[in-house]
This record gives C-alpha cells, structure tokens and sequence, in this order.
C-alpha cells in the first residue's frame, strides 16, 4: 500500500531524509543510523473465528528510535498493511515527536486483516491475541500504541485490558486514546482533527488568509477529517467537500457539516445518500479549486501525477505520507503551502502525552487546559518550523525535517553509543 508510481512509503521517507541531509546540522553516521528502525517484529499469530474456525493473520511493530523517551505509535488494522509501510510510519513518529519536542520515540504497527468483515468479537480476538504477543515488547516506559486507521477507543480498551491483566494490575498508561472511563483524556478524540486545522490556521495567517470563509476540501470523514471539518466550519471556513472511501459529497457554496457527516453515519457513506451536495469521487475531490485541501484518509494520494492539478492554496496533511516526495517538489514550485504530516497531525501525539502524563500520575485535566496546552505547542512547533524555513529557505516539510530529525540527533549524540 502507498505506493506512489515508483516509490513505496519507506523510500518515500528515506528521500525525505535525503532532502533533509544537506541542512542538517548531524554526524553523517548519525543520519545513517537513523535510516534504519531500531526493531522490526513480525508475528503470525492465531484468531478464533464466531464460526469456530481458526485462522492466521500477521501483525507487525516496528520500533524505530527511543533516544527521546519511550517508543510511541498507533495500530492500523488494513488489508493493504505491511512491514515498508509500518517502517516509514514509525519513522516520521520519530520525527514527529521531536518536531513538538515531546519525550517519546517512534513506532508504529499494524494487522493485516479487513474489519469490515469481521464481527466485533472477531476483532477483539484479534486485538488481544495481538496484545498478548506483543505484550513483552510494549508498557508505559517502553512503547505505548494508540488508534490510527481502522482502530479505535474500543480496540485501545481491549489492549488496555490484555495487558493488565497479564500484569495483574491496571496499566492505564499502556495505550493512549482510551475511552474516557478507562482513563482516556479529554480531548484526545478531536486532537488531531483540532492540530490539523490550528496549523492550516497558522500557515494562513502567514499567507495573509482570514480563516472566515476559506474553502476547505477534506479527504477522509474519519477520526481525523471529521473533526477537522467540524473544528474548520466552527472558525468560520466553508467545507465545500469530504469524502470517504467510497467517494464524496462536494457543493460549491458550502455543505452542512453536522448533516452530511451524520448523513455518513447513518448509512455508512456519502454516495448515494443526499449528503447535500453532488457526488464526487476521491480522485476528484483532490483536484477541487479551494482554499485548503486536508488529505485524512491514507498515504501516497497526491503523486506526481495529479500534483500538477492541485489547485489548493494550502495542503494540511491530515494523513501520514499522503504526498510523494515527486509530488511535493511540483507543489512547492506551483507555490502550495504544504503543511506537513510530522506537524499538521503532530495534535495526536501531543494530547497521548497529556493522556500518558494524567494516567502516570493520576491527574485529571479538564478539557480547556487540555485544549490551551496543545494549541500553544502546536503554534509554538509551526513558529519554530517556520523560522526555519524563512531563515534557510526550505519548504516547510524540509525544515520540519531539520528540527525533527536534529533533536533526535543530538539526544542520540549525548546518550553516547553503548558499550
Ligand atoms: P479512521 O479509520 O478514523 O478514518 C479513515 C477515513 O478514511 C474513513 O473515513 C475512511 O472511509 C476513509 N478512507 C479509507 N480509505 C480511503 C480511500 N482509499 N480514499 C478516501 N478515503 C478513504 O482513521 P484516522 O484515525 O482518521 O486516520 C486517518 C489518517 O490520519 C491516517 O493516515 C492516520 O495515519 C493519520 N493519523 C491519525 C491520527 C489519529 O490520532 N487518529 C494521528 C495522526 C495521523
């Protein structure tokens, strides 16, 4: 999966470090360290069936680096999963984390399976058996998962769960992005969603863009595009269009957010549903005249290929490596801001700490200091790539990189090489 027309996600993120290299500040040996995951785990492992019958699936966890702090990193369960495109994730949550100066590490994993033809109880078989394999290599000071594609509060309750019991005690801080009665933080549900739109916010205020009236194109109805959706209407943005994987809905004068999504949620797309406006489909909707386009769905969508048709203002990466690094090039010649992954989805990641920090010391934020706090490190994070970018004349995802990838080096390069 992700595979642009000649690049797979890992390459994809091994050129990014290319990009990066010559405006680093970083021992060459250092970089080539980083270009390698510090683990990479596969495991066949068996599931129960409702019908009785067993079968095996594979999951995979790559940790990349931990100099920062604990390794940390969602699950995606999806047919197209594999070990490339788990290496590349685990790596930009590396970078991610250094990017909003977080203590964690990066890592991401995966299950190769199809929910949607599986019954609930089938993924939760799953889940646990899952937890229980892992469960040696995963805990609160080692790598702590979180949802990402086709994963969810419920599936981070199942872990939650396997492994305390394992451990014969309740381990809160093992996952991030619980259920709220399980220790979950306020907050956490729309903080990518909310990051994805405070740092398109931010770039548009660099380009002199009030937020009242930009035209927004979401890819994605899901935990991410649907919150940034919802959180863009409320400042004031129009979204003209959204999309799930079966296609999209799309009206120029702007859709009823709250209807078409609810819309999605009772029949479980937009096709064929009356969600407001004309039907569009996915390739499509990424070509649409606006203002921002937010890509929340999956990796490698805008390639070399359609760049040259991208008519947004602004790209504000939702997903994890929706852009190719091809694609990138074209879009910053054609004068696209493109907000990267590693600091428009960065929202996540930052209130899993907060969520980390309130389960290991057993505090309770509400959702205000939730939201002020995450806001201010995401502003603060875009401020610091931006006065790279400005100052050494990158793109903004090559100055990300530069901060990211340095701040990492240099925990690396104090720790010291053991023995
Ligand atoms: P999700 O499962 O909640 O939603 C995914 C959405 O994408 C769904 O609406 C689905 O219908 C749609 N989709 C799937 N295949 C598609 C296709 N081929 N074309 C168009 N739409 C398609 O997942 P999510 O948590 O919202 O994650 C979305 C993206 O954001 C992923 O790339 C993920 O890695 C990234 N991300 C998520 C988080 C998080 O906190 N959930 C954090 C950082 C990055």
């Amino acid at each position: 999966m992700n595979e642009s027309a000649d690049r797979t996600a890992y390459q994809m993120a091994l050129d990014q470090i290319d990009a990066a290299a010559p405006h680093l500040d970083v021992d060459p040996a250092l970089i080539a360290r980083l270009r390698l995951a510090d683990k990479e785990i596969t495991i066949h492992f068996p599931v129960k069936r409702e019908d009785g019958r067993v079968e095996m699936m594979t999951g995979i966890r790559v940790q990349h680096n931990n100099a920062r702090g604990p390794y940390k990193g969602g699950i995606r369960y999806h047919p197209r999963v594999d070990l490339d495109e788990v290496r590349a994730l685990a790596m930009w949550m590396t970078w991610k984390a250094g990017v909003v100066n977080i203590p964690f590490g990066g890592s991401k994993g995966g299950v190769i399976c199809d929910t949607k033809q599986m019954t609930l109880k089938e993924i939760e078989n799953l889940t646990r058996r899952f937890t229980w394999e892992l469960a040696p290599l995963i805990g609160p000071d080692r790598d702590i998962p979180a949802p990402d594609v086709y994963t969810n509060p419920q599936v981070m309750a199942w872990i939650m769960d396997t492994y305390s019991i394992l451990k014969g005690h309740t381990v809160t801080g093992v996952v991030t992005g619980k259920p709220l009665e399980l220790g979950g933080s306020l907050g956490r549900f729309e903080a990518t969603g909310k990051g994805v739109v405070i740092t398109a916010l931010e770039a548009a205020r660099v380009l002199g863009l009030e937020p009242q009236g930009l035209r927004v194109v979401v890819q994605g109805a899901g935990n991410v595009g649907g919150v940034a959706a919802r959180y863009f209407e409320r400042n004031g943005a129009s979204i003209i269009a959204i999309s799930d994987s079966q296609g999209g809905v799309y009206n120029p004068a702007g859709l009823d957010c709250a209807a078409a999504l609810s819309c999605k949620n009772q029949y479980s797309c937009f096709i064929g549903q009356h969600a407001g406006g004309d039907e569009i489909t996915n390739e499509e909707l990424l070509e649409l005249d606006c203002d921002v386009l937010i890509p929340a769905a999956l990796g490698g969508v805008i390639t070399a290929d359609n760049a040259p048709r991208i008519k947004a203002r602004i790209v504000a990466e939702g997903a994890n490596g929706p852009t190719t690094p091809a694609a990138d090039r074209i879009l910053v010649d054609n004068g696209v801001t493109v907000v990267p992954d590693i600091l428009a989805n960065a929202g996540g990641v930052t209130v899993s700490y907060f969520e980390w920090v309130q389960n290991l010391q057993n505090l309770l934020w509400n959702e205000a200091e939730i939201h002020q706090r995450l806001e201010s490190i995401l502003k603060n994070a875009f401020a610091e790539v931006h006065r790279i970018a400005t100052d050494q004349g990158l793109d903004l995802r090559t100055a990300a990189l530069v901060l990211g990838i340095e701040r990492v080096a240099r925990a690396i390069q104090i720790r010291g090489t053991y023995p």
